[in-house]
């Protein structure tokens, strides 16, 4: 019988990591990074985190795509969603020949176009439980690029959910990661979720579990969290014995305070000698995060005039990396490289943490004398586009760099 279920890649890596290295590689990342992670460029000191760009996850999502390609180069090639957040990466995609499945504005995939004969990959943010089975039952062939610390974070909520425990999760409703955790639950007749955005939403939660005065009554309380927790979800049973866990990207700080926040909610009800019988919690913001986090933390003990962060404006992890930078110095948060337009000298960004926020642009952004500019990227962008944006900002500041000296071909190339 044809096996139809992959997810440790094709054993073609070596064939395709020419190609990859040729469209994502870049020589001037990789001497900035050789010089200590700083370079100066006339009146321009370019200095890197010291974490940047593309994570062991999005690492192995990109290969396993570009070996599917040559594996099934005579099938239809599906992709659930976007493979990653990144416009670039993506485009790259479709131009191999790669569809694209989009969900409806309920987060709902049509399947409809897929047949046996079709391959489909999934992304390495997973899907839910309710997607994997449906394209199962089509039997197609499937790539799973599903990240194994996404998988980690899928093992603790089946283990709530087992135990009895609903799971709440710290991330956002909408990201197809959320999703795919929180669907988790379903492998658990009793199994229920909720996610919380952030602190604040936390709060609302830690209130109702306290009983303290001011908080939602039942009925406010799901109509602020009846899109946002598991069908049937009622505050008062599902409420009684919780486990944290949350979307790998989210802001580590942040996720750990909510979890101490919910532990404290459950000893103020229960007591401190019950809470571990109604509280569990286990980390899971994954090692790249925390390791581009620290990198941005370490960064900002001096941090540059100006910071670049590049990444897709729906990527949760850039957004956080953006929203760190902006505590402590000018930054801005753009989806490509191309945002720095060299014709007219100016930056489109995204000024603002939330994803939909519009999109800005700037005149007369570079401070007039010599200055340090820092750069960071989220974990689905490319070096390719990181060493493209140094050169822009370099050719709008009129320095020019000698890419064949670099080692990276023609003056204009893309770094
Ligand atoms: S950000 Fe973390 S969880 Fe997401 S793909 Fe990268 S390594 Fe995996």
């Amino acid at each position: 019988m044809e096996e139809t279920y992959f997810r440790k890649g094709f054993g073609l890596k070596a064939k395709v990591k020419p190609i990859i290295d040729a469209e994502y590689f870049s020589a001037l990342v990789e001497r900035i990074r050789s010089r200590g992670y700083a370079d100066t460029f006339g009146d321009v000191t370019v200095r890197l985190a010291e974490e940047f760009g593309f994570c062991y996850g999005v690492d192995r999502a990109v290969d396993y795509a570009y070996e599917t390609v040559h594996k099934f180069a005579d099938r239809r090639i599906f992709l659930v969603g976007e493979i990653i957040h990144n416009p670039h990466v993506n485009n790259r995609m479709t131009e191999m020949g790669i569809r694209f499945l989009y969900p409806n504005g309920s987060g709902v995939f049509d399947f409809d176009q897929v047949t046996p004969e079709d391959v489909v990959i999934l992304p390495a943010f997973g899907v839910t439980l309710n997607d994997f089975h449906l394209l199962r039952e089509i039997g197609c062939i499937l790539v799973d690029t599903t990240c194994g610390s996404v998988l980690h974070v899928w093992k603790r909520v089946d283990e709530y959910s087992r135990d009895g425990f609903t799971a709440l999760i710290h991330g956002k409703f909408r990201h197809e990661e959320s999703r795919a955790t929180a669907s988790q639950v379903e492998k658990h007749p009793q199994g229920k979720y909720i996610i919380v955005r952030d602190m604040e939403e936390a709060t609302l939660v830690c209130d109702y579990i306290a009983d303290r005065p001011g908080g939602l009554d039942a009925q406010e309380f799901m109509r602020h969290f009846e899109v946002k927790s598991s069908p049937a979800f009622a505050p008062d049973p599902d409420l009684q014995r919780i486990g944290v866990a949350n979307q790998t990207t989210m802001l580590a700080n942040e996720s750990f305070a909510i979890g101490a926040r919910v532990r404290a909610a459950m000893v103020q009800r229960f007591g401190e000698e019950h809470t571990e019988s109604h509280y569990r919690s286990f980390g899971t913001i994954c090692s790249a995060t925390q390791e581009r986090q620290d990198a941005v933390v370490k960064m900002m003990d001096e941090p540059p005039d100006v910071m670049i962060v590049i990444g897709g404006y729906n990527s949760s992890n850039t957004n956080h990396l953006a929203h760190m930078c902006r505590e402590h110095t000018t930054t801005f948060h753009i989806e490509d490289a191309a945002c720095i337009d060299t014709e007219l000298g100016t930056i489109r960004h995204k000024p603002e943490l939330a994803a939909t926020t519009p999109e800005r642009v700037e005149m007369d952004w570079l401070p007039a004398g010599p200055f340090s500019l820092g750069l960071t990227a989220g974990a689905s962008t490319p070096n390719n586009k990181i060493g493209e944006a140094v050169l822009r900002v370099l050719q709008v500041r009129g320095v020019e760099v000698d890419m064949h000296a670099i080692g990276g071909g023609l003056k204009n190339a893309s770094g």
